[in-house]
């Protein structure tokens, strides 16, 4: 039977994890703040002391990381993934971090004999919980073969797209779309409600025609009442947005839109709306009565 490790038990991690451990797998976890490792250690995990514990414990080891910096603090710190990593060991990196960290990250494991796969998630916490993730794999094949009864039980769908980079880069390319439409869809409130408009109206009829999306339909009465209940850190949509922006520096595509919605991410950040909901950025965006 195929053990399993993960690290970083936070919204995203603790429902993978539950499912996991649903479909009667052994699941090592670790996450910086122990506490948070309670209701996945109820539900039958085993708690490690550090990463690097995790990854000898395990025959695959999944992350769950805020960004990048804390993805290579992670594998790179001298408790962590790469200097307990040995032979055959398998690190699925499912974090959204850009291109260079998952290349770095995956480098050094399979440097040390290790196997690397990049899996970052399209959903968010429902989907998390509901196992209803789309998976966006790139690396090594052999172990997103081997953990498609993993990602069955995690996710609805799993597409493997390449070379290491090409999840990350497809990760960036969904989350800079959805980034805008949140901006766009909470200036639309915002207009309605400032030109005397019923904003249950404007949803009634955003969710009829040919703009209707579940995501709106989702956080469109909450937003209209100023409530954005944390399914998806504001701070987390900015982080995608500035690594977004970033590839299209690199690859020299404009992306004027994305640049306008990140500055009304950061906006929502300097705020003090970087742990709500990314639908935060409507406070900002929002003039008020
Ligand atoms: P989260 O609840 O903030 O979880 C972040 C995780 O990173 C936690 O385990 C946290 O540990 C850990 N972490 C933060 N700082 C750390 C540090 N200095 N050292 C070690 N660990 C640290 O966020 P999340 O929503 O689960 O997001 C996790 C990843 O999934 C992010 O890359 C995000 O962009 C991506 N994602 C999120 C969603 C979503 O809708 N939420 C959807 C798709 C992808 P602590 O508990 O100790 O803080």
């Amino acid at each position: 039977m195929v053990t399993y490790g993960f690290v970083g038990v936070g919204i995203m991690g603790r429902g993978m994890v539950l499912n996991l451990l649903k479909t009667g797998n052994k699941v090592v976890v670790w996450n910086r703040s122990a506490d948070k490792c309670k209701d996945v250690v109820d539900a039958g995990a085993t708690v490690a002391s550090t990463p690097g514990d995790v990854i000898k414990a395990a025959d695959v080891t999944f992350a769950m990381l805020a960004d990048p910096e804390i993805a290579l603090d992670v594998a790179f710190r001298a408790d962590g993934i790469v200097g307990a990593v040995s032979s055959g060991k398998a690190y699925v990196d499912c974090s959204t971090v850009d291109e260079e960290c998952s290349t770095k990250i995956g480098a050094a494991i399979t440097a040390k004999g290790g196997r690397f796969l990049e899996a970052p998630v399209s959903g968010s916490k429902k989907p998390a919980e509901d196992g209803q993730l789309i998976f966006l794999c790139a690396g090594d094949r052999s172990i997103f073969d081997e953990i498609t009864p993993a990602l069955d039980v995690m996710g609805k769908k799993s597409l493997f797209l390449g070379e290491t980079g090409a999840g990350a880069r497809m990760k960036l390319v969904v989350n800079m779309v959805m980034g805008s439409m949140m901006t766009a869809f909470a200036e639309g409130l915002s207009l309605a409600e400032a030109s005397s408009l019923s904003q249950e109206a404007f949803l009634d009829v955003m969710d009829n025609g040919a703009m209707a999306c579940p995501m709106f339909k989702l956080k469109g009465p909450n937003m209209s009442k100023g409530a954005y209940p944390t399914a998806f850190p504001l701070k987390h949509q900015q982080k995608d947005m500035r690594l977004a922006l970033a590839l299209g520096d690199k690859v020299e595509q404009a992306l004027p839109v994305a640049a306008a919605a990140n500055e009304a991410l950061k906006r929502a950040r300097a705020a003090g709306h970087a742990d709500a909901d990314f639908s935060a950025v409507h406070a900002v965006v929002r003039k008020g009565p």
